[in-house]
This record gives C-alpha cells, sequence and structure tokens, in this order.
C-alpha cells in the first residue's frame, strides 16, 4: 500500500486504512502520525473522513444511572446542609420556650391609670384655679386702689 502521492501528501487509501483501523506496520503508522502533525491539508482530509465515518454507540446508556447518581447526590447534599440547620433551629427554640424566656408576657396595666376624661377634669381644675386666682389678684388690686379722683 502506497501511504504518499508524488506531491508528498497521504494517499486516499491509507487515510481510509487509518480511519477503518486496518493493519498497520509500525513504521507506517508512525510516518502516518508524523505528516498530520505537521500538514493542515492531509489533517483536514482526516478529519473530513473521520466526520464520515459512522459513529459508535455505546452498548449500555449511562443516562439513567448518572440521572440516578445526580438525584441521590442531590438528596445527599440537601439533606445534609439544611437537615443540621434545621435541627439547630429546632433546638435553640426548644430551649429557648423551655427556660421561659420566650415567653410572651404582656405589660399589667395599672387599675388606676389615667383617662382621657380624667385629663380633661385635671385640665378644667387647674384653669380654674388660675383663674380664681387671676380673679383674687384683681379683687385685691380694686380694694387697695384710692377711690377715684373724679371729684377734683
Ligand atoms: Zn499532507
Amino acid at each position: 500500500m502506497e501511504i504518499f502521492r508524488h506531491d508528498g501528501h497521504l494517499t486516499n487509501e491509507a487515510l481510509a486504512a487509518l480511519t477503518s483501523g486496518a493493519p498497520l506496520d509500525e513504521t507506517a503508522r508512525l510516518e502516518l502520525a508524523e505528516h498530520l502533525a505537521y500538514c493542515d491539508l492531509c489533517l483536514q482530509r482526516y478529519t473530513d473522513v473521520l466526520a464520515l465515518a459512522p459513529l459508535l454507540t455505546a452498548e449500555r446508556s449511562c443516562q439513567e444511572s448518572l440521572w440516578r447518581r445526580i438525584r441521590a447526590r442531590t438528596v445527599r447534599i440537601f439533606t445534609s446542609r439544611y437537615a443540621a440547620a434545621a435541627a439547630g433551629v429546632v433546638l435553640a427554640l426548644t430551649l429557648v420556650w423551655g427556660s421561659g424566656y420566650g415567653s410572651i408576657r404582656l405589660p399589667e396595666l395599672p387599675e388606676d391609670r389615667p383617662t382621657v376624661s380624667d385629663g380633661l377634669r385635671k385640665w378644667n381644675e387647674s384653669l380654674d384655679s388660675a383663674m380664681s386666682g387671676v380673679n383674687e389678684f384683681f379683687d385685691g388690686l380694686s380694694r387697695q386702689a384710692p377711690p377715684a379722683q373724679g371729684g377734683k
């Protein structure tokens, strides 16, 4: 079998033998590999021949087993990450509620707490006392004042 053409490139036979896996001697394999390493034209021809070759199908698909492993790993990550956090929260809440610190106690209101009507009544009383003080002041002034001097 000829490996090289007259112009120095690989023959179609050699490329077909290489892609089909035909038995080649060690020297021919070495020459083919060396030529494909530096010749872009023959590398492109080899790639085109490879693209036309039928693709191998796997005897057993790994899709189902991969999905099963991904699901199992997701469940493991979820449980290890969030179950520990949830257990910590439950433990903390149990401790807080069990000790009584967390119970909600409303403040006790005094029985005699002031109301709005009490405030108004106190306001009226203080206003009345202030007005009576003012009246007493002016009454005192009028008593001390000398009689009217209109007669002069
Ligand atoms: Zn070439």
